[in-house]
């Protein structure tokens, strides 16, 4: 493309509320054939809140919820924001604190060693399961529920049960990108049960490889790269820390407008409104303009 052509695309673009960052942005979103959505912030609303608390035997829900939110004040995680608006109003002071990307949190409340997070973090640091809350989890995880799992000097202690809006343009945005001949794909940190129930909320299919779950920051690269090395030209679309690799190892990376910094920095297109519809918007005008300068 032309200089001029950019300037015509990325003015138009900027009236839609669309943002390239540099001229090989346009070039890039013209080719596009795989968009990947972030779930969590991206799909969703990322503005979560704490629904539901269970307490495994012996640990009161009070104090669950208190020693979560101690640990999360020190987060900026969407689910931590959550579980601290949900806890007490001053809750007790953490040391130690250290957050563990795409896994969760730790650090010491009082004289608790506490973890909190993905079931597999508390698995790996040898917590012996809990089979009546895992019956549960798998309950509300089907429900399309992220279920926070708190544990504390080697027991499990309970679930925090917490839900997101999917984005009121989410669905509408998948089937435009599909119209246009795209194949949409869902890659995100959660577990599958609860990608499933939100894949289907947004019509992306789970059947044929269009939902990929539990993918650490690393795994999110190694998909984008293998995509890519398959010959398809891809789109990373998302908003958090977790996501700022796999945004700078697309062909085009586009961060949700109230993303995290590093998502922003590390995009080539930065979405001005939240409207996941204007990703659609972007690949036509970008198609439009490269006809235009022929
Ligand atoms: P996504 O890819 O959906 O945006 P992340 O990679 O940020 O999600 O996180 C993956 C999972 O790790 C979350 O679904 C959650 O279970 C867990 N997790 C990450 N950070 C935290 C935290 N601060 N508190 C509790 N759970 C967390
Ligand atoms: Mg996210």
């Amino acid at each position: 493309a032309t200089p001029t052509a950019i300037l015509v695309g990325t003015g138009r673009g900027a009236q839609l509320g669309i943002f390239l960052k540099g001229p090989q942005a346009l070039e890039s979103t013209r080719a596009l054939d795989t968009v990947v959505f972030d779930k969590t912030g991206t799909l969703t609303e990322g503005r979560m809140r704490v629904d539901e608390i269970r307490a495994g035997a012996g640990s009161p829900p009070d104090e669950i919820l208190a020693v979560a939110a101690a640990v999360e004040q020190a987060s900026e995680h969407p689910i931590a924001a959550a579980i601290v608006a949900a806890g007490p109003d001053r809750p007790p002071s953490v040391e130690d604190f250290e957050a563990l990307a795409g896994l969760g949190a730790r650090g010491r409340v009082g004289r608790r060693e506490v973890l909190i997070g993905r079931p597999r973090l508390l698995a790996e640091h040898g917590y012996p399961p809990d089979p009546d809350l895992d019956e549960e989890r798998h309950r509300m995880e089907a429900q399309g529920t992220t279920v926070v799992v708190v544990g504390w000097d080697d027991r499990v202690r309970g679930l925090l049960a917490v839900t997101d809006q999917v984005r009121p343009t989410a669905a509408a945005a998948v089937t435009a990108l599909r119209q246009l001949g795209l194949t949409p794909v869902m890659l995100t940190g959660d577990n599958p049960r609860t990608a499933a129930a939100v894949a289907e909320a947004v019509g992306i299919d789970d059947h044929d490889g269009g939902v990929i779950a539990e993918a650490m920051p690393e795994d999110k690269v190694e998909v984008v790269r293998r995509l890519r090395s398959q010959g398809r030209t891809v789109a990373v679309i998302g908003d958090g820390i977790n996501d700022a690799a796999a945004l700078a190892a697309a062909d085009l990376g586009i961060a949700v407008g109230r993303g995290t910094d590093a998502a922003i920095e590390a995009a080539d297109v930065v979405l001005g409104r939240d409207d996941l519809l204007i990703v659609a918007d972007a690949v036509e005008l970008a198609r439009r303009t490269h006809r235009t300068i022929r």
